[in-house]
């Protein structure tokens, strides 16, 4: 640290991102990527021609993309908003909606982009206990006194739930905003898009990096009323109006319109994440019933983070967390269904080795 950095940032610890290795040698399950490539359509449209444009600025609204986005979730384009990735997106809803009076309230387990998000920002942090088997219960967040900010399916559990619950958080918290973050729905939970209607205080913060395949192009995207959009909009242009490329806002929308293809690729790592959950579980796993591109499970024999780096030495990363809660797990990425494969090999080898 220089003797520069301003006092109120000498104790931030900022978010610690999941390994990005420079060489390819390892099966990388470790950041929720996707094991499959952008659509063919977004192949397309990142060629020469467009390159060429990189000389002017992009569309600080992003509109060909809010377009798109507005025809496949049947939204007006008032309640859409697109920014460079979704931890962006949570970034402008904590600066607009928390402050010394609101503080952010939270599951204790959950993303750790939260925590870093409220201490950069001075706002205080209410963290809620899981339940047993790290159950979200709804009625925790009921009067929650603050910004309500749930992943749902929540990171790195897993878990998710339904519609009813938000809608009802979303009624006890009138006075407040509840930021729902998608950034895995696509894999097995049902979007709170549709619940804006009847929701005048939710804000959904979706990702085109894990369902989309597009993890390297750094989009996200937001829906709300049309009063909060214009919220967020107004920081957003206050800090960063060209956050997304021209090259993204174009992959971007090639990609949701590519409506197939994201079927597709959903699909099979929706198969693979059966096949990964009944593979560790005959091999004496704990493994949580998971609704997104992951697994949250635990070797038993050995800690999370023990697992971790035996796996590492045989070329598998997968990621672990070292809170006391979350000890005894990892969080392993589905990939394709022969990464899995070789992945549970290696996981039943491990372990092995290690209840001896
Ligand atoms: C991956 C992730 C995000 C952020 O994704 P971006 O790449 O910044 O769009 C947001 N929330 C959760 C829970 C995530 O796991």
């Amino acid at each position: 640290m220089s003797r520069f950095l301003s006092e109120k940032f000498a104790s931030l610890a900022p978010y610690v991102p999941g390994e990005q290795p420079r060489d390819m040698k390892y099966l990388k399950l470790n950041t929720n990527e996707s094991p499959f490539p952008p659509s063919k359509k977004v192949i397309e449209v990142i060629n020469a021609d467009n390159a060429a444009y990189l000389r002017l600025y992009p569309d600080p609204t992003g509109h060909d993309l809010v377009e798109a986005l507005s025809e496949v979730y049947k939204l007006p384009a008032e309640n859409i908003y697109v920014t460079g990735g979704s931890d962006e997106a949570l970034y402008y809803a904590f600066l607009a909606y928390c402050d010394e009076k609101t503080p952010v309230v939270f599951p204790e387990v959950s993303y750790g982009f939260y925590p870093v998000l409220a201490d950069l920002l001075g706002i205080k942090a209410k963290r809620i206990p899981l339940r047993e088997g790290f159950r979200l219960e709804p009625e925790d967040y009921y009067d929650a006194g603050g910004t309500v900010v749930i992943a749902n399916p929540n990171a790195p559990t897993g878990r998710a739930i339904g519609l009813d619950a938000i809608r009802e958080i979303c009624r006890r918290n009138e006075n407040n905003v509840v930021v729902i973050d998608e950034a895995y729905v696509d894999f097995g939970a049902e979007s709170a898009v549709r619940l804006l209607p009847e929701c005048p205080n939710l804000l959904v913060v979706q990702t085109f990096s894990k369902s989309r395949c597009l993890a390297g192009a750094r989009i996200g995207f937001s829906a709300a009323a049309p009063d909060m959009i214009e919220d967020l909009v107004k920081l957003k242009f206050s800090i960063n109006p060209y956050d997304l490329t021209r090259l993204s806002i174009d992959a971007g929308a090639a990609a949701v319109r590519d409506v197939e293809y994201f079927d597709e690729c959903r699909g099979k790592i929706i198969s693979a994440r059966k096949y990964t959950t009944e593979a560790l579980r005959a091999t004496g796993f704990e493994v949580i019933d998971s609704m997104t591109n992951f697994l949250f499970a635990s070797p038993v024999v050995m800690s999370g983070e023990e697992f971790y780096l035996e796996m590492k030495k045989r070329g598998v990363l997968v990621r672990y967390f070292g809170t006391e809660k979350t000890k005894n797990y990892v969080r392993i990425t589905i990939g394709a269904r022969e990464d899995m494969e070789r992945f549970c090999a290696v996981a039943s080898q491990v372990v092995k080795e290690a209840g001896k």
